[in-house]
């Protein structure tokens, strides 16, 4: 790498005041191309955030750290010096990177000098939060490689700041209400849409963000179709400013959906975007089995027996029929192009799936591991930073979520989804449901951590370093199967190395012998929060992926200064492919010396290289699963032996050998560099036991989480009443709802039918809901799809939940569709907006009954369910009066759509549950 591009910036009109309060930055001086945002979860709570604006957050950190201050000077000089003598010798405890090394340094014992019984010293040995960079610490080491657990030494000397800074997170971390995802099906499908309940929110209040470097530095952040209160949080008390618009000058893009490719290819150096191209690969079910079952076929299925057997309706339909005669049901059927449990059903014998169905049919695991009778499975964090090289981290910390009712493998329930489905947005609606309200309880209710699991587990004498070593095979794998496409449509489309990243969450089952299955894998899995706990886990991970990840610190001034230079060093790197056999040759030569293998290093390689070390030093609560001291033993077979990509099509491996250009190999040349010293020393101290080790440890749980739910919203019943009065006589006088109104007025009504059905359900009313829904659900985008639940007959808890569920999914879609009528100009002979609006505020649910009873009475119209000229518009039925009168009129003012029938077929689903007894 030219050295042009580690050195900080000279240029004397680039003044920047924060040049020594750099606490907020880390990997590199600022102004160095290295240098990069840090992110904390301290921040979050509101004290911290305001001692941080009165002092200004780099001089509260630095009063604390005035007594390291000449320790890192003498050691900065000394690593310099061992810098300028090599640029690519790996770092060792004491010999640090050099871009991190110019902001400070931490002396920190030697992690292997480490008295294990340092681990101890805490008062719970197996407290995460001693070891987070973000989450915990209010200083972020800048030394290169570090093994996992030294933080805690850093933890000591950084005593006094700990204290200064007490730890605790934010909260009024809220979740969000759910995405907006206007994208077609096919995106809507491999995205993961906030489970959370909308009712827990955050009181915002003074952001702090202007004092800290990222606002000085004018970084700024762009969300796309999607909206996470707590990312926005995260950043906005960061200091990042927020722009919209087509203003793609963004440093960081999150969207919600796949990206745009006309955006991925003109990203500039500085920029990241957390997506990569044809991520959906591994992200839609349907791809996700069909790479693996490649791999199963390439490279043998006892590799790659990560997935339930899985067909894909209706082109394999014969397959499974093949496929059941050998080994009999039951069978779950999924919508390939959906999510939250949304359209699942399980037969026993693929007669009972509908002819013609799109789905994804996975043979259903019938011993699923159950936490006090319940079935549970995980959900994981898996962040990619680099497909080539593949570089990829596991959260520490995981959920596991529990179904609300006890599982019995015997009994003629398959449909209910509270026993048989885990998902949280299935499972908040049955009235036994529990919810932690304590971040500090992490196995209580239906959500547990991973390491509450794994604490769980192992007090039973499981071996659970063994199942965690599983999990992360089956992720290395699962990427490695889908890989191959990603990095072509990297190498076509992403024109920097670090433009990408992406967070996965990875849904996996562990059966009773704790073989872990994986389920699938989310694209943008939700950052909704519900729950203390939730809060906790979440920050902590989004913190830490955005300080790993790393935002570039640049003001625009230096963006502008970095594109000239860095067009300037990739042309020339460019240059450098040489063909295969020139550098074979020269690999030999130097083989044969002995020399020291980064000799042979391309700027590109140094810079990967570099990179690689510098994100492994902020990983935070990120363990790196690959690569690992062992990963080319156990996967190089994997791998393309030229190019190091992994293979999962025979006829590429024979393509890319007759390939006259070079083909890098970054998977060896990083393995080779960062765990390898001349064939002898391991340097990298990323071992198996480290890692096991950061998983079980707990979250920490000696700080207070105050979680605030969002206050209800205080309706004055006798405004609500006076309101009403005016309402009903404007209507009467010949006023009409605009149908952006009469669609609010719905939403809000049907809102509160919901936390009835809930709180106090009623089978009556539930039977109304189901015969509207089953007309009129196939009418939202996309189409709330459900199985005619009248066949069971038992009205029950879950019976409750599944109809609270399609009625909450329903709700969702309507609420989206109801913004294309989005109206801000009053209208002649319609009620002005603003009266109206304050109607809604104070409305409860008789007075919204009221009003759509009588707006409908006298106009004839039902503008909350069908456009004006809509065709097959039914009349409008006479609607009773008194108490719920609208709710009983509700099913006849649709007609049965098309869907409806195409749904009745369903019937004969759920009645040959009446006849046969199953038994899974
Ligand atoms: P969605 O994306 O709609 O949530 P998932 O594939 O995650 O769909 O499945 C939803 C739930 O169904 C999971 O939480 C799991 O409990 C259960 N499940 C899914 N596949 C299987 C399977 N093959 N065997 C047993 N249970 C399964």
């Amino acid at each position: 790498m030219p050295s042009s591009l580690c050195e900080p910036l000279t240029n004397s009109s680039i003044n920047f005041e924060y040049q020594k309060n750099d606490d907020w930055i880390t990997s590199g001086k600022l102004g160095s191309r290295e240098a990069v945002l840090v992110f904390r979860t301290n921040i979050l709570n509101p004290k911290i955030r305001k001692t941080l604006s009165e002092k200004s957050s780099a001089q509260a950190l630095s009063e604390a750290k005035d007594n390291e201050e000449e320790q890192s000077v003498e050691c900065q000089k000394e690593v310099e010096q061992k810098e300028s003598t090599s640029s690519t010798s790996e770092p060792s405890n004491k010999e640090a990177v050099s871009g991190s090394t110019q902001q400070k340094i931490y002396l920190l014992k030697n992690p292997q000098q480490c008295d294990k019984s340092d681990k101890l010293t805490f008062s719970n040995p197996f407290n995460k939060i001693v070891n987070r960079y973000s989450s915990s610490d209010t200083s972020i080491s800048s030394e290169g490689e570090e093994p996992a657990h030294s933080s805690e030494s850093k933890l000591r000397v950084l005593k006094t700041s700990q204290n200064a800074i007490n730890i605790k997170l934010a909260a009024d971390i809220s979740k969000e209400s759910g995405y907006e995802s206007t994208a077609p099906a096919k995106s809507i499908s491999c995205t993961e849409v906030s489970e959370e309940d909308p009712e827990v929110t955050s009181e915002d209040d003074d952001e702090c963000g202007i004092h800290m470097p990222a606002f000085k530095l004018k970084i700024t952040y762009k969300f796309h179709q999607t909206e996470t209160k707590l990312l926005r949080k995260l950043f906005n008390v960061h200091g990042l400013t927020e722009i919209q618009g087509e203003n793609n000058n963004f440093n960081l893009l999150w969207t919600g959906v796949h990206m745009k490719l006309d955006i991925v290819r003109n990203l500039a150096p500085y920029q990241r975007v957390n997506h990569f191209p044809r991520s959906y690969e591994m992200t839609r079910k349907d791809r996700l089995y069909k790479n693996i079952e490649r791999m199963q076929h390439l490279r043998g299925m006892k590799h790659f027996d990560i997935v339930p057997q899985t067909f894909v309706l209706p082109i394999e339909s014969r397959d499974l029929v093949v496929a059941h005669n050998k080994h009999r049901g039951p069978w779950i059927v999924k919508p390939a192009a959906s999510s939250r449990g949304r359209g699942i059903f399980i037969v026993n014998s693929p007669d009972q799936i509908p002819q013609d169905e799109q789905a994804v049919v996975s043979k259903y695991i019938v011993d699923p591991l159950c936490i006090d009778g319940h079935k549970c499975d995980l959900r994981v964090y898996v962040l990619v930073t680099s497909f080539d090289p593949l570089i990829i981290y596991l959260f520490e910390e995981g959920i596991v979520r529990l179904a609300t009712v006890k599982y019995d493998r015997h009994a003629d329930n398959l449909w209910n989804p509270c026993m048989h489905l885990c998902n949280y947005s299935i499972n908040k609606y049955h009235s036994d449901y529990i919810r932690s309200s304590d971040a500090q309880d992490e196995d209580v209710g239906h959500k547990w951590t991973l390491s509450a699991l794994l604490r769980h587990l192992k007090l039973q004498s499981c071996d659970t370093r063994q199942l965690m070593l599983n999990i992360e095979d089956l992720i290395i794998k699962a990427v490695l199967a889908c890989a191959q496409s990603i990095i072509s449509a990297c190498r076509m489309f992403v024109p920097n190395g670090n433009n990408c990243f992406e967070l996965y969450g990875f849904d996996i089952l562990i059966d009773n012998a704790l073989k872990p299955w994986l389920l699938e894998v989310n694209l943008s899995p939700s950052m909704g929060v519900d729950s203390p706990l939730d809060t906790k886990v979440k920050s902590c991970l989004m913190a830490d992926l955005l300080t790993c990840v790393g935002i570039p610190a640049y003001s625009p001034e230096m963006r502008s200064h970095y594109d000239q230079k860095w067009s300037r060093f990739r042309s020339s790197s460019c240059q450098r492919l040489a063909t295969y056999s020139s550098v074979s040759q020269k690999t030999k030569k130097s083989k044969k010396k002995g020399a020291p293998i980064n000799l042979n290093l391309t700027g590109e390689e140094q810079r990967i290289l570099r990179n690689a070390r510098l994100q492994y030093s902020r990983r935070g609560g990120f363990v790196r699963i690959f690569p690992t001291d062992d990963s080319m033993q156990r996967y190089g077979n994997f791998l393309d032996s030229a190019n190091g990509i992994p293979i999962s099509t025979p006829t590429v491996q024979s393509q890319t050998f007759q390939t006259p250009i070079l083909q890098h190999n970054y998977n060896q040349m990083l393995h080779q560099n960062l765990y390898c010293k001349d064939g002898r020393q391991k340097l990298d101290d990323n071992s198996e036991a480290d890692r096991i080790w950061q998983y079980e440890r707990a979250l920490e749980t000696d700080s207070e989480i105050p979680f605030v739910k969002k206050p209800a919203v205080e309706k004055c019943e006798v405004e609500g009443r006076r309101l009403r009065k005016v309402m009903l006589k404007k209507i009467s006088n010949g006023s009409e709802l605009t149908p952006f109104q009469a669609r609010q007025t719905f939403s809000i009504y049907l809102e509160s039918v919901l936390r009835r059905l809930t709180e106090d359900p009623k089978d009556n009313h539930e039977k109304i809901i189901l015969k509207f829904l089953n007309k009129f659900g196939g009418s939202v985008k996309p189409p709330v799809l459900f199985r005619n639940m009248q066949t069971i007959k038992v009205a029950s808890k879950a019976r409750s939940a599944m109809v609270a569920k399609l009625l909450g999914d329903f709700l969702e879609n309507y609420k989206r569709d109801t913004e294309a009528y989005v109206d801000s100009f009053d209208h002649f002979g319609m009620i002005p907006s603003s009266a109206y609006n304050q109607f809604l505020m104070h409305a409860q649910e008789s007075d919204l009954e009221a009003v759509l009873t009588l707006h409908t009475n006298v106009t004839g119209i039902m503008p909350f369910l069908y456009n004006r000229c809509g065709l097959s518009v039914p009349p409008t039925p006479p609607i009773p009066s008194g108490l719920h009168g609208f709710l009983r009129a509700l099913p006849s003012m649709v007609t049965s759509s098309g869907m409806a029938r195409e749904l009745s077929k369903y019937d004969g689903y759920f009645k040959s549950y009446d006849k046969e007894k199953i038994f899974l």
